[in-house]
């Protein structure tokens, strides 16, 4: 066997000369439209603060206060001493903003994701998964220790398919609200009434719908209208358009109840500082009250996807601020991005594993914090660069 050093070494040459390779980028400031990268203003288009909010000065005072009421660290877990008078009120706004009994925070999405799945079934259950559902939903479904069934993605009929092949006890279908790397919307109604039909549990991960569709911002089963009876377990993140950090889950008492009691995600980690759920409590009243961050947020997307039609691009089909442009190739992509940054402009290529392969991509995302400038920016650098 060799050594650690040369075992890895090769692996991560390997990575990169199939342009792989995943570099991080230091950021000497904050969140914005326009980001400070080793001395220089770089226009960014990748950032999940959509509605504009990580640097919003009423949601910093309200951290600092936060800090200054709570101190830094929670110091334990929810279960232990962790749970401070600020998470309870936050899981309270967040029931009512999503119109259910209850919420339950989690640190992060992805450890929410994790802990629901695995919480609420076991072996002698299924779970059936959008193919590309985001990684966290994947791995939940792997660890629940669950029978897993991939169906063929935003395909209601392969769902029912899965569906009428099972006998277990528990079915839980997950999907995203809105697909991470293409903004495209599941059929959620379609996927509710198969649900339905089978007596399966419908879950939905709405970390980037939250706070950009729906009426008042509430999200992507708001959108579409539907009930808590029909998607009873609701995953929101806080860390995009909410501007902070952190998730929850919404549902019922019984639902939220159990997840205290069994979810391991929740009970077995530190809670998240009380600062940022004072904070998370003052973006959530923005999110309510301003509903001209959405109706920006409309008309920028409408910009940019008639300024790539007339140049001719490829879009997806989304009517989110996620508007991907699909390249193919994952050293393609890397390139795009490199000529981009060359301009001044920051869009990361996104390649797999993240997508399928043969489909890497420019995730460009627009926030409310861009300005039609910049968005005309953005399409003459890709008019440029293509
Ligand atoms: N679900 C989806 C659909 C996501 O895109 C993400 C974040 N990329 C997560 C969950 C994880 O959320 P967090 O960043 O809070 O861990």
């Amino acid at each position: 066997m060799p050594d650690l050093k040369t075992a890895l070494t090769g692996e991560l040459r390997q990575r990169q000369t199939r342009s792989l390779y995943r570099y991080r980028r230091v950021l000497e400031g904050p969140q914005g439209a326009e980001v400070q990268i080793g001395g220089r203003r770089i226009l960014a288009f990748c950032s999940n603060d959509y509605l504009g909010l990580a640097n919003h000065p009423a949601i910093r005072t309200a951290f600092m206060q936060g800090v200054q009421k709570y101190g830094v660290g929670s110091g334990a877990a929810h279960l232990v001493t962790g749970h401070s008078r600020a998470h309870h009120a936050l899981e309270e706004a967040l029931a009512v903003f999503v119109g259910r009994p209850r919420a339950l925070l989690f640190s992060t999405g992805y450890s929410a994701n994790l802990g629901v799945i695995s919480a609420l079934i076991g072996r002698q259950d299924a779970v059936f998964e959008d193919r590309l559902n985001h990684a966290s939903l994947l791995d939940g479904g792997l660890l629940a220790g669950a029978r897993f069934k991939r169906y063929r993605h935003r395909d209601c009929q392969s769902l029912e398919v899965a569906l009428t092949a099972t006998k277990a006890r528990r079915k839980l279908v997950v999907t995203d609200g809105v697909f991470s790397m293409d903004g495209t919307l599941a059929p959620l109604p379609a996927l509710a009434a198969v649900a339905d039909r089978f007596d399966a549990w419908l879950m939905v991960d709405d970390a980037h719908g939250l706070g950009v569709l729906g009426e008042k911002g509430r999200g992507s089963v708001a959108h579409f209208g539907l009930e808590m009876a029909q998607v009873p377990i609701l995953v929101g993140t806080l860390g995009k358009a909410l501007g902070t950090f952190g998730a929850f889950v919404a549902g019922e008492e019984a639902l939220i109840e159990t997840l205290i009691q069994q979810a391991r995600t929740y009970i077995y980690t530190t809670a998240p500082p009380s600062a940022v759920a004072v904070a998370t409590l003052a973006s959530l009243r923005l999110i309510e009250t301003e509903s001209w961050r959405r109706d920006k947020l409309t008309r920028l997307i409408a910009q940019f996807r008639q300024g790539a039609a007339q140049l001719g691009l490829r879009l997806m089909d989304s009517p989110t601020p996620i508007q991907p442009l699909l390249v193919g190739d994952a050293g393609a992509a890397v390139k795009l991005s490199e000529r981009l940054l060359a301009r001044g402009i920051l869009v990361t290529a996104i390649r797999p594993p993240t997508v399928p392969e043969g489909s890497a991509r420019l995730r460009i995302t627009l926030t409310v914090a861009h300005s039609e400038a910049q968005v005309a920016r953005l399409l003459e650098a890709l008019a440029h660069v293509l």
